[in-house]
């Protein structure tokens, strides 16, 4: 049985071989001067191949990625984007950065990503865009997703940071909207330790893209114009949002080795429900017709009727060493919007996230997790499901 005194099974965590150690000493030896570029092209062109999406940009994180697609697409004070209620606070913080207001947006409940009934309800003659997030790797209905926001005339930024590998209907996570965002973050399925991507298929807003994460230069290859240089001839005002070598070089190699690494998040998934489907108190997701998920992290509920909630199962795996996370709080019960108008109006209407909430939580899936890591973590899931139906909840 599992105890405290057995080493720790994180949450997430990435797996690093010898390429990743090889580039990076590669990059960080020889990739300045005239190579200071080198792995940031070999990134962009693998990412783009793999994903079967036109344009790549490197940034220093996932948030950056997404203010820089709020800054691309025009967005600012007056303007609402909507983003759904449960999920990192990074798909919405970024909305505010440019000045613009968060709308909160209900979720499925069978998948808990955005509900597209709710998406339409909330959309208002000042809604720019959507923030579209495929939660722990899963995704929701981009079809009627698309629809809508065309036929309402919003743009569509996908929040890919945790689906990495995953695909709906054939198409890869990233690139189901206007522009697509990745996380490489070190908790992610591919990381550079920090790091973040923006795709996109149109080069209108590549250009921008380009020009807005550099200071609102326009680099074009020109280096001398008629009566000014390049280097320090600022267009607009823009923000410097750039990866280094060193992340670049780390991302190549993990993108690299994507099939291997969503391949292991899938194994890890399936072992868990080999050993964990037939509980009564708990449900794993699985997926959906027509859905590839690259299960960065399993998402459990626990099942109605029962008398337990998130924290109750985060303290007892806590007490065996193990690191689950908690689904996330729906963000307008939180202080920077639990008081904003668009915050108090989603606690009254958002009721499917506030609901599950406090009902689901994430299985640890570490990249270097075992077998025998998974069946410690369903052991104790197993002994929670024996003691939750020995003491049935109280009839009324
Ligand atoms: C990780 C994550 C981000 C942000 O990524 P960082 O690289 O940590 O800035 C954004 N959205 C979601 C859903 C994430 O999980």
């Amino acid at each position: 049985m599992a105890d405290s005194n057995q080493p720790r099974i994180h949450c997430a965590g990435p797996s690093i071989s010898e390429r990743e150690i090889s580039y990076v000493t590669d990059a960080v030896t020889n990739c300045w001067y005239s190579d200071a570029g080198k792995y940031h092209q070999r990134l962009e062109s693998a990412v783009s191949e793999y994903l079967g999406a036109r344009y790549v940009v490197t940034t220093p994180t996932g948030t950056s990625a997404i203010h820089l697609a709020m800054m691309v697409l025009g967005i600012g004070p007056g303007d609402e984007v909507i983003v759904p209620e449960l999920t990192w606070i990074g798909s919405a913080a970024p909305v505010s950065y440019v000045g613009a207001s968060p709308v909160f947006a209900d979720v499925d409940p069978n998948h808990w990503c955005l509900s597209a009934d709710s998406l339409e309800a909330k959309i208002t003659s000042r809604t720019r865009a959507v923030v579209v997030v495929d939660l722990y790797g899963d995704m929701p209905d981009y079809q009627r997703i698309r629809e809508i926001a065309d036929r309402r005339g919003i743009a569509v930024i996908e929040d890919a940071a945790q689906a990495f590998g995953s695909s709906w209907q054939g198409r890869k996570a990233g690139t189901c909207g206007d522009i697509g965002i990745f996380s490489l973050h070190g908790s992610k399925t591919v990381t550079s330790g920090e790091g973040g991507l923006l795709v996109t298929d149109r080069h209108d807003l590549f250009e921008r893209a380009l020009t807005l994460r550099d200071h609102g230069r326009r680099l074009d290859g020109t280096r001398f114009y008629e009566d000014f240089d390049r280097y320090y001839y600022h267009f607009e005002l823009g923000n410097k949002f750039k990866m280094s070598s060193m992340q670049a070089a780390l991302a190549l190699a993990q993108i690299e080795r994507a099939e291997e690494l969503v391949a292991r998040k899938r194994q890890l998934h399936q072992w868990y429900c080999e050993q964990m489907g037939e509980l009564a108190c708990f449900r794993i997701h699985t997926e959906r017709e027509g859905l590839t998920n690259s299960y960065w992290l399993p998402a459990v509920s626990i099942e109605p009727g029962q008398q337990i909630d998130k924290l109750y199962v985060m303290r007892k795996l806590e007490d065996c060493n193990i690191d689950i996370r908690p689904l996330y709080y729906p963000l307008s019960s939180l202080p920077p919007y639990c008081d904003t108008p668009s915050g108090r109006e989603a606690q009254e209407s958002n009721r499917v996230s506030y609901d599950e909430s406090p009902y689901g939580f994430n299985l640890p899936s570490n990249l270097r997790m075992t077998h025998e890591d998974v069946v410690r973590v369903s052991d104790v899931f197993r002994q929670l499901n024996l003691e939750l139906a020995a003491s049935p909840p109280p009839t009324n």
